[in-house]
């Protein structure tokens, strides 16, 4: 069965009034602003535009202090992680990646014939840095994802700087940092500016809030960058770009959802640690896990029973589930459910 119809019949599945924190996507949407750009622009639909998507790189650029040349717009992260992944590894260039980690990255190696070499992360739950440089003297990629998802833990940029020091000198870099706004970890997106081994991937899906608008980067070297390219090409939907720019611009939006969202979880987790629930510690991000100390997939399915749509177990940990971060509201169901499940006893 392919991903998208396991998706159909998972969507068929969902009763319209659940509640869903299983996907790591944000409740809030698109910014205020992004909604108003994306009607006003949906008249310029009829054209292929490339001024918007150079327009979003430039102010992009701008902010972080790196060349235009360095950043590549697409659809949302998936499609350059994706490219980046069959570009730099192979049969005999391994993926390296932490476990439990993202798994995106994994499914591309598998295409590209190559194997994935799991680490295990470290007691605090950050990328073992020293593990990852050591695993495959001719890994093709390295992918640290900062924070982690599903553990929403951080790795520091001292870490991730020792790592590109001290890697395999052929492999490549790939620190995916999704949600990095939600969180204090440093970005280490500025190493992109002189160096031909690493690529960062940044996305609109999560604290911009627009997954189902589809907006991304890769950053890095222009070579890297081309290389990607060859992959594939597809222009970019005008809104998309229109409604990053101006989210780009919204001096409001990071701080006021990080505060938001880092508040809905820290009351949740406060909630949960009261009650003697086992929670991941270390999250900064918009997901979090819990061990169960059961199996996970029965409490997910118990779940969705309450009309609360949890997120999934990773092998390594069959009885620790991912819950999202979602809106006050949604979260306040959420506990009502969960300890509701959990006083139930496993026949
Ligand atoms: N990277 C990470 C760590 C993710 O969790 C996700 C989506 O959940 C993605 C990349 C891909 O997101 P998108 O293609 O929407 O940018």
């Amino acid at each position: 069965v392919s991903q998208l119809q396991m998706m159909k019949q998972m969507m068929m599945s969902i009763p319209k009034d659940a509640v869903l924190i299983n996907a790591n996507e944000n409740p809030l949407g698109p910014c205020e602003a992004a909604r108003a750009a994306i009607a006003s622009s949906a008249n310029k639909g009829g054209r292929y535009d490339f001024f918007e998507m150079m327009t979003l790189m430039d102010v992009f650029g701008k902010q972080n202090n790196i060349s235009p040349d360095s950043i590549s717009v697409y659809g949302g992260s998936s499609e350059p992680l994706h490219y980046s992944v069959l570009s730099y590894t192979g049969p005999g260039k391994n993926l390296v990646a932490a476990d439990p980690t993202y798994e995106a990255a994994g499914r591309a190696a598998e295409i590209s014939g190559a194997k994935t070499i799991k680490t295990k992360l470290t007691s605090t739950y950050a990328h073992d840095v020293k593990a990852m440089a050591a695993a495959d003297p001719n890994a093709g990629v390295i992918y640290l994802c900062n924070p982690n998802n599903p553990t929403g833990t951080i790795t520091s940029r001292e870490d991730i700087l020792w790592l590109l020091d001290n890697k395999p000198k052929g492999t490549m870099l790939m620190v995916d940092e999704a949600y990095i706004h939600l969180s204090d970890a440093e970005s280490v997106v500025d190493q992109t500016a002189n160096r031909k081994d690493i690529i960062v991937l940044r996305t609109f899906s999560k604290i911009y809030g627009m997954a189902g608008i589809r907006c991304g980067f890769a950053v890095a070297h222009p070579d890297v960058l081309k290389k990607l390219e060859e992959r594939g090409q597809n222009p970019m939907a005008i809104t998309s770009c229109i409604a990053g720019r101006v989210s780009l611009e919204d001096k409001d939006l990071i701080p006021t959802r990080k505060a938001y969202i880092g508040q809905a979880r820290m009351e949740t987790i406060k909630f949960l640690t009261d009650n003697n629930y086992k929670v991941i510690p270390g999250s900064q991000s918009n997901c979090f896990m819990i061990d169960t100390g059961r199996n996970g997939r029965q409490v997910m399915a118990a779940m969705a029973q309450k009309k609360v749509i949890i997120g999934r177990t990773w092998p390594i940990w069959p009885n620790t589930v991912r819950i999202t971060v979602g809106t006050k509201e949604d979260m306040a169901k959420f506990r009502t459910a969960f300890k509701e499940v959990m006083d139930t006893p496993v026949k």
